[in-house]
């Protein structure tokens, strides 16, 4: 079978982001193809983990694809301080022969985000809200690039690695089925240590808030990088506490228009036209959401990565311009409208260099700092008795499934399939078992 195909039937989609089709991702003429092992989300360590431990494998995987997409440069970027990952991918490279590169990442955040890799590695930057194939580039995270490993192995993409970290008795690196709950996972680490623990799944600067009342069903997905366990009155519980509206009343009393997040912003610095002290000045004389849309200025949120640097570091107020870029970007889609990008060549600013921001002090202005200091060497590979696997892990329609209550299935059995024609990624039993439902996940149980 050809390694795309491989990869479409074994279920693989992007393991850290919004879950795209990596078959998909792939189909195409790159010079480049990049291993992002940035993990830039400054306390995971996943990506880490199997960099270290795995190297061999993840070297030949990348030599296997760099020859099947004929790729003119094959990179795996990687921080500047992984040395023990550095060491270990460089002692792979020197024993394999493989003709791939190494690329050493200074520590700012966010160096994970693909525009910012390409920029690194290639020196080349993706026009405002294209992807990195609009310059011949190719980038996938280093657990995505294990998971096609496996695929070239005939495995299916049924148990997922991720970090379980902050207030939790032992942070760990997981090996976990799909469809696993997160108390199981927290548990796993030792259980939180602390009372009425602020959840999230990712990291802390980008990661999603999973509210006390979804924690009784929310399960590790396919894009599940970490669990991150947070006190009560965080500053994330913080940000999150304010309504839309006391947010768009904020923005209208207090932004002084310093231009402090557009001057740090790292889209901006790499030359693309979104300027968030503007969209605030325009939020902030009010009126109707979806007026507004017309409005080239406000469409320019678009090209918003939503890394959050303008509101947990840059904004002296406290304003949150990241969530009504957010909030635009919804409206926007929901409009079909598309902001118009200039057919020019983008060149990065000047002082892109000095206001990269440096992912410790960015850790610490969002309150997670004694956390960012911590080695995970062993990893704990935990089967379930019980998993709900959701029918939508991926960027798409959701999944029409294959199997019925009652029916028998083992682990890697296909259980649920795009519609014809439609954008998704195949999903396969995760653990051995009886369908015990099937609605919006499906529950799979040993007994
Ligand atoms: S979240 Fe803020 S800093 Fe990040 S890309 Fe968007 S506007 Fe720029
Ligand atoms: S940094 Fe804050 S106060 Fe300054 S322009 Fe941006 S949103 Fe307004």
């Amino acid at each position: 079978m050809d390694l795309i195909r491989c990869i479409h039937a074994a279920g693989i989609v992007g393991c850290g982001g919004a879950g795209f089709p990596t078959d998909q991702k792939l189909c195409g003429k790159f010079r480049y193809l990049i291993a992002n092992g940035a993990e830039c989300e400054p306390l995971l360590r996943t990506d880490r983990y199997l960099m270290r431990e795995k190297a061999p494998e993840i070297v030949r995987i990348m030599a296997a694809l760099a020859e099947f997409l004929q790729v003119e440069c094959c990179v795996i970027a990687l921080k500047d301080h992984y040395h023990a990952e550095l060491a270990a991918l460089r002692k792979a490279v020197a024993e394999s022969g493989a003709d791939v590169k190494i690329f050493e990442l200074q520590n700012f955040y966010p160096a994970g985000d693909e525009q910012m890799i390409v920029r690194e590695v290639t020196g080349e930057i993706v026009p405002p809200t294209k992807i990195p194939a609009a310059v011949g580039a190719v980038v996938d995270n280093i657990s995505t690039i294990y998971a096609i490993g496996e695929a070239m192995e005939g495995k299916t993409f049924t148990h997922k690695y991720l970090t379980v970290t902050g207030e939790v008795a032992h942070p760990v690196v997981l090996r976990v089925p799909i469809g696993t709950s997160l108390q199981a996972c927290i548990d796993l680490a030792g259980g939180a240590t602390c009372r009425n623990p602020y959840i999230m799944t990712g990291g802390p600067l980008m990661g999603k808030h999973v509210a006390p009342e979804a924690m009784d069903t929310a399960v590790v997905t396919k894009t599940t990088s970490g669990i991150l366990v947070l006190p009560e009155g965080c500053a994330n519980e913080s940000r999150d506490r304010v309504s839309v509206e006391a947010m768009m009343h904020r923005a209208k009393a207090a932004c002084i228009q310093c231009t402090s997040c557009t001057q740090m912003c790292p889209r901006h610095m790499l030359g693309h036209p979104i300027e968030p002290h503007r969209i605030m000045r325009k939020m902030a004389l009010g009126g109707d959401i979806t007026e507004m849309l017309s409005d080239p200025i406000v469409q320019s949120a678009q090209m918003c990565c939503e890394c959050g640097v303008c509101e947990v570091f840059a904004c002296p107020m406290g304003l949150q311009p990241r969530r009504i870029n957010g909030l635009l970007k919804k409206e926007l889609g929901k409009a079909r409208i598309r902001c118009q990008i200039p057919e020019q060549e983008y060149t990065a600013n000047p002082e892109r260099e000095a206001r990269k921001v440096p992912s410790r002090r960015i850790a610490a202005r969002d309150g997670v700092a004694k956390y960012y200091d911590y080695e995970i060497t062993d990893l704990i590979s935990a089967e379930q008795d019980t998993v709900r696997i959701p029918l939508q892990m991926h960027i798409g329609a959701p999944c029409v499934p294959c199997v019925a209550a009652g029916d028998h299935v083992t682990a890697g059995q296909l259980i649920a399939a795009p519609a014809e024609g439609a954008l998704g990624a195949n999903i396969h039993a995760s653990i051995d078992g009886v369908v015990k439902s099937v609605d919006s996940t499906i529950v799979i149980s040993k007994n």
